[in-house]
């Protein structure tokens, strides 16, 4: 019958095509370190241009900033089948062309790691980072350990990874169990099996994916938890062994728990992981924090006590699983087709970055993981640093736009004025609906309207989100997001009967207000003495003395705890007793003393209930910090 064979050579056709279809197979062996690198084996898909250029990333999604992951890339080699080097030249830190590339076959290079890197310029953020420790730990980043070529982005990524029996690899992938290799991968990972070991197989869809998924080797200390149906898993390596899965598994459940709320009661993925790398404090590097991706956040912290990174934990580990839902899920054109090496930034960093952030700490207040007061404090640190480290009236989609560049050093502002832009919308549209829409409504809205795959042109986002609200929001983005007036805190509290001022004097305790610095030897030291008060000048501070003690109190160890010290030193002044602080100046150590008197101060940003609110805006206020009953 004809139908019938037909059909058969179809089939017969489709398996020939599929067992050709190219595919770059990675292979590392993480027991062969030497000399803290590791190297890597690419058996390259097949390609036919006679010349190609490979890849490492300037950029990778979720961190605005340049990487350059080349810069830890050398020795890199290319290969014909008969074991021949082809010709490759070095175009610059990220890009390599490669001649005869129709006749590769293969590739090598050595990856130094970057946690400890002898490279100080342009630092690459930990958390986008990666670690080489032999027979420790091995944190594999994959922008930091594998490259593409050219035009070749789409292709699937597969990975194999040699590892000790004794290691476990923390991903949000899914490993491939039994996978069929080919005959010219059976022969090269030949030469990988030893006692002792085991392989790991991963794939992916392609480059994109590949980047977004980090995995973390080292032994396991794991917990997997199951949050409505979502499976959970938290992985930590403490090189001191005091910062537990368990521990950060048992308080990141009620989070994810208030966050399944918070979304409307599903969470929307089946499998999630949360990779803490835990640095030991005498190597901690300068920036620390977390990144997100679609299945899985990876966080670089101090290995300090873990009741010191409790509130840490919490606020990252709600900031990066709210990120499932932007940018992963609304995103512009810049993110769906993101370019690791001509990068082009989205205006709307306020919305993938403050929107998300503004999520992370109203949920806990939504859901009672903390108080009323304690979120009008976050609050206010927030309006504080936008107001005071920043430059408060900058257009916001400009800030974003440049933030690669002329902007980069206000970056950072995404974080407190991006999310203060959150707050204020979220208020406005329960004002406007009477307490029926918030922001949680608009990103549920815009998922629905864009998704994963769906991205909107960045020209037409403060459009659409108006058409899915209220006229009025238009003025607010023109105003506060596109232009650069600064927030309108009390106008907006005024709705739900929050009273607010900018600034009011009072007299107070204080330590001497002077700017603080931590030197090569985690030693908290005096850095700058401008702004110091009446009671810092009666003291006699010097620049670069360094705090040995205070009123006799050692200062504490872990930097961590600084924070809680200062607090309480404050806390236990009595006007009249005596002050000292103990400090090396030079060579000396030195005694400052003074009695203790309290000093003028101004206290910034004031929220307040009003304790004569309206009927009202009581209603709007409860629609904005309760949950919907
Ligand atoms: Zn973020």
């Amino acid at each position: 019958m004809k139908k019938s064979i037909l059909l058969f050579t179809f089939l017969f056709v489709y398996a020939i095509l599929k067992a050709a279809d190219p595919v770059y197979t990675y292979i590392v062996d993480l027991t062969r370190v030497n000399n803290d690198q590791l190297l890597v084996t690419l058996i390259t898909p097949e390609i036919e241009e006679k010349e190609i250029t490979y890849y490492f990333p300037k950029i990778i999604p979720g961190t605005y900033r340049i990487a350059d992951y080349g810069r830890f890339i050398s020795d890199l080699k290319a290969y014909d089948k008969k074991g021949n080097e082809l010709k490759v030249i070095r175009v610059d830190d990220n890009s390599w062309t490669i001649s005869k590339s129709h006749k590769m076959t293969k590739l090598t290079y050595l990856v130094d790691d970057i946690f400890d890197t002898e490279i100080k310029e342009n630092q690459v953020y930990p958390m986008a980072g990666t670690n080489i420790e032999d027979g420790k730990n091995f944190v594999l980043n994959t922008s930091g350990f594998f490259g593409y070529f050219e035009g070749k982005k789409e292709l699937p990524f597969e990975l194999k990874i040699i590892r000790p029996d004794a290691f476990y690899g923390s991903t949000g992938l899914i490993p491939v169990l039994n996978p069929s290799l080919s005959a010219s991968i059976e022969k090269e990972m030949l030469q990988y099996v030893s006692e002792g070991t085991q392989i790991d197989h991963f794939t992916t869809e392609n480059y994109n994916h590949f980047i977004d998924s980090p995995l973390m080797y080292c032994e396991p200390d794991t917990a997997i938890i199951d949050v409505a149906g979502t499976e959970v898993l938290i992985s930590v390596y403490s090189p001191n062994k005091i910062v537990s899965s368990e521990y950060i598994a048992s308080n990141l459940k009620e989070i994810l728990y208030a966050q399944r709320d918070y979304l409307g009661g599903e969470l929307p993925v089946d499998k999630y992981a949360f990779i803490f790398y835990c640095e030991d404090p005498s190597k901690l590097l300068p920036i620390q924090g977390a990144l997100e991706h679609s299945y899985s956040s990876f966080y670089y912290f101090p290995d300090v006590a873990q009741e010191n990174l409790l509130d840490g934990i919490r606020d990252a580990g709600a900031h990066e699983f709210f990120h499932i839902i932007t940018p992963l899920n609304i995103h512009s054109e810049e993110i769906q087709y993101f370019d690791f090496n001509t990068p082009k930034i989205s205006e709307h960093l306020w919305l993938y970055e403050g929107m998300t952030e503004y999520a992370a700490h109203h949920v806990q207040v939504k859901y009672g993981i903390i108080s009323q007061e304690e979120y009008f404090a976050t609050l206010k640190q927030k309006m504080t640093v936008a107001s005071n480290n920043f430059n408060d009236t900058l257009s916001f989609t400009d800030l974003s736009r440049y933030t690669l560049d002329k902007h980069s050093s206000q970056y950072s502002n995404v974080y407190f004025k991006g999310s203060l832009i959150g707050m204020c919308l979220d208020i406005m549209l329960r004002d406007l609906s009477d307490g029926e829409y918030g922001t949680q409504d608009m990103m549920s809205n815009l998922s629905r309207e864009y998704g994963k795959d769906n991205p909107f042109k960045d020209e037409d986002l403060f459009d659409k989100i108006v058409s899915l609200t209220y006229p009025e929001i238009n003025d607010f983005f023109q105003n506060y997001v596109q232009g650069g007036a600064i927030l309108p805190y009390e106008e907006v509290f005024q709705k739900v009967g929050v009273n607010y001022q900018s600034a009011i004097s009072k007299r107070e305790f204080s330590i001497g207000r002077i700017g603080l610095g931590v030197n090569e030897n985690s030693q908290v030291y005096v850095s700058g003495i401008g702004r110091m008060n009446e009671f810092g000048k009666a003291l006699g501070y010097e620049v670069n003395d360094v705090f040995l003690k205070i009123n006799g109190e050692p200062m504490p160890e872990s930097l961590a705890d600084l924070q809680g010290f200062f607090d309480e030193a404050r806390k236990n002044m009595k006007e009249g007793e005596i002050f000292t602080v103990s400090v090396k100046r030079g060579e000396e150590e030195v005694q400052l003393s003074s009695e203790i008197f309290k000093v003028d101060s101004s206290d910034q940003h004031v929220i307040a209930i009003n304790e004569e609110a309206t009927e009202r805006q009581i209603r709007i206020r409860d629609a904005w910090l309760k949950p919907v009953k």
